[in-house]
């Protein structure tokens, strides 16, 4: 049996008593009460062990994380919202600890982060939620503490399982250690987790990435998030490719190796609902789903990014927190809050992301979701959509625009057009 036993705030109805009893005397418990939609809470922890040479996240490298004033900060900020609309009562649906390096911190410190969640918004019964482990980090302890205190996801930074790809993208593990990685995440009794895997890697040949998908799906993952890599203004990686002195693979290397993902992961039982994320049946990332479906989410600690439907303004409201994680801390500890005030966005800009960040679904976007939020049909707004369902790139279909594979091939030159 499970080693861990379940927080107070996520007990479910219908489990042994005793051991889980439902306490509806607090807040903690889902009610739906009121109509407004739950939104999710994303917690960034921007501290790493070294910097990735490919990475434009929000990450640093410090001599010695300040992780006790780093969480207090990440509960007064969460406090402050608590109290304030849209976000006051509402039902939550997922948390994700993302970073950086969440992993590098104490199950207890995450714990501090819940109980504190829980006490201010009531969560849905099915709450997922995730954090983001780095197989560098990993320890057993660490990982029974963190599902211990509520955490029922974590996604692994694999990226490949080949050393010398490791090393290339400057990760910190090696692929013994990721293979460990995973043993002690089922270990501490987790059934749902990911497995982020990088391709399109500069030397990287069809074979490499055949080795790493076919090693990645033995461990029968329930999600697996594939990304080709990118280089980032700003990064190390972008300085060399701007020198000459790194090539990215060729297109049509890339688009083989896309097809290979598709294949050998759709062969092993993950389904593709998102250009870059798949999973089995009832394993779909519900985190960002919620991103790409607009919903609102709010984002904790130094450079989180805020979004919320529910204003005055067509467009919605989006802002983001000061991005380094000292002055993040003196900010939240002087003023209770750490919002860089909000990004001034037109209905032009809103319904651009709505389509580009709703199209990485395969599912695509409802059409009449876009004409509530924004007045009109999405051929009316982008004319060239019948240019491209004429050319076989996109589709509409059940009320849905979405993009065909042909179009999937080709996503990022269509979606400048919403830029
Ligand atoms: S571990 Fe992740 S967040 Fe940290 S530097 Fe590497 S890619 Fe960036």
């Amino acid at each position: 049996m499970d080693e861990y036993s379940i927080p107070p705030y996520l007990k479910r109805s219908g489990e042994p008593s005793g051991q889980l009893r439902q306490r509806d005397s607090t807040p903690m418990i889902r009610e739906m009460n009121s109509n407004r939609p739950s939104f999710s809470l994303y917690v960034h922890i921007p501290y790493c062990i070294s910097k990735c040479p490919y990475c434009d996240f929000n990450s640093h490298v410090v001599s010695r994380i300040p992780e006790q004033r780093y969480t207090g900060a990440l509960i007064r900020e969460l406090k402050g919202y608590g109290l304030r609309e849209p976000w006051r009562k509402r039902t939550l649906r997922s948390i994700f600890f993302g970073g950086g390096t969440p992993s590098t911190f104490d199950p207890e410190s995450i714990e501090r982060v819940l109980s504190s969640a829980a006490s201010l918004f009531p969560f849905e019964k099915e709450i997922e939620i995730t954090l983001e482990s780095n197989p560098g980090t990993a320890d057993v302890a660490h990982f029974k503490g963190y599902r211990s205190c509520g955490v029922n996801r974590i996604s692994l930074g694999a990226q490949s399982f080949q050393d010398h790809l490791l090393k290339f993208l400057g990760r910190i593990h090696s692929a013994d250690e990721t293979r460990r990685a995973v043993e002690m995440v089922c270990r501490a009794g987790f059934d749902n987790f990911n497995l982020d895997l990088i391709y399109a890697i500069p030397g990287q040949s069809i074979f490499d990435l055949k080795a790493d998908l076919e090693e990645a799906v033995r461990f029968r993952p329930p999600h697996v998030s594939a990304y080709n890599l990118t280089f980032e203004d700003g990064t190390p990686f972008y300085q060399e490719y701007r020198a000459g002195k790194l090539q990215p693979l060729p297109e049509e290397e890339e688009i083989d190796m896309v097809e290979l993902v598709e294949e050998t992961l759709q062969g092993a039982g993950l389904s593709r609902y998102e250009i870059s994320n798949y999973g089995r049946s009832g394993f779909f990332c519900q985190h960002n789903l919620n991103y790409w479906q607009s919903g609102d989410y709010l984002g904790i600690g130094a450079g989180a990014h805020s979004y919320t439907a529910i204003t005055h303004e067509k467009s919605g409201q989006r802002w983001h927190n000061e991005k380094n994680p000292g002055r993040y801390m003196e900010k939240i500890e002087r003023e209770g809050q750490a919002a860089m005030g909000e990004e001034k966005r037109d209905l032009q800009t809103a319904a651009g992301e709505f389509m580009f960040v709703g199209l990485r679904l395969l599912e695509g976007i409802p059409v009449q979701v876009f004409v509530e939020r924004f007045g009109t049909e999405p051929k009316r707004f982008y004319p060239q959509i019948s240019d491209w369902i004429e050319h076989g790139l996109m589709e509409e279909k059940k009320g849905r625009l979405s993009l065909t594979r042909q179009g999937l091939l080709v996503a990022n030159s269509l979606f400048v057009n919403f830029v």
